[in-house]
């Protein structure tokens, strides 16, 4: 891990029903969770507030997606004063779902980053190259490209987690080996670096997501760049969710 604090998010996707997420509030209530650790759970809309007022203060809460903008005439949005609202604190953007299957472009997510940003919410800001792309060894272009249009937008730095996702590792099974995945957290340190400044490049968290799970986690967690986790699959589960939480080193 890195000099930031370590950071792991569950990302819960479109899953659950209210049954299983009380179980799953429930099994995280009881845990023990490693206080150097910032820990946020992103449930789908309709349960951000059942979660909020039942899940443990320790965790805090992140939507996985916004409106660009000041809500109003946007049927079907959820806007950044709602969350706000009802006590969530985060929202994930630019996941590759989001990017890959509903058509994201890179600027209405750095919009979307810059307007969170302004009203208060923190942002884990998701980036990754597809499996075609790595192939191509253009991995660092299309990660340069993503960071440069949050870079282009957003106010400031000190609420962004950066997440590094390569998309052929989520949800697959698949993931990054540790080296792998440092080589790319070095190269977005570097970037920020030379494009943004020193100190945003030491201070600015970049967490590790794609099939990480209660085996995986500690090799990845010793890498020098990786600051934490974005999590999906393994997030579900409360036990193996806590592994993670609890691998900080
Ligand atoms: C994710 O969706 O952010 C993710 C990393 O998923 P998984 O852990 O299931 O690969």
């Amino acid at each position: 891990a890195g000099t930031g604090k370590f950071f792991v998010g569950g990302n819960w996707k479109c899953n659950g029903t209210k049954e299983s997420i009380t179980k799953l509030v429930s099994d995280l209530n009881t845990v023990k969770l490693e206080s150097d650790v910032d820990v946020v759970v992103a449930p789908p809309f309709v349960y951000l507030d059942f979660v909020k007022s039942s899940l443990s203060e320790r965790i805090e809460i992140s939507a996985q997606n916004t409106w660009v903008g000041k809500g109003g005439a946007f049927t079907g949005e959820i806007s950044v004063e709602q969350l706000k609202d009802i006590g969530c604190s985060w929202v994930i953007l630019g996941h590759s779902e989001r990017r890959h299957i509903i058509g994201e472009d890179d600027q209405f997510i750095g919009k979307k980053a810059a307007y969170a940003l302004n009203e208060g919410l923190g942002v884990i800001a998701c980036i990754g190259e597809l499996l075609e792309e790595r192939e191509a060894g253009k991995t660092f272009d299309v990660c340069f490209q993503q960071l440069k249009a949050y870079a282009d937008a957003v106010p400031g730095w000190e609420k962004m987690v950066i997440a590094y996702e390569p998309v052929w590792a989520i949800g697959t099974g698949k993931v990054a080996t540790p080296e792998q995945a440092q080589e790319v957290h070095m190269a977005c340190r570097d970037w920020l670096k030379k494009n943004v400044s020193a100190e945003v490049a030491s201070k600015t968290r970049i967490i590790y997501g794609g099939s990480v799970n209660g085996g995986n986690c500690a090799e990845l967690a010793k890498q020098e760049d990786i600051d934490g986790f974005l999590v999906g699959g393994a997030s579900l589960k409360g036990p193996e969710f806590v592994t993670i939480i609890n691998s900080v080193t």
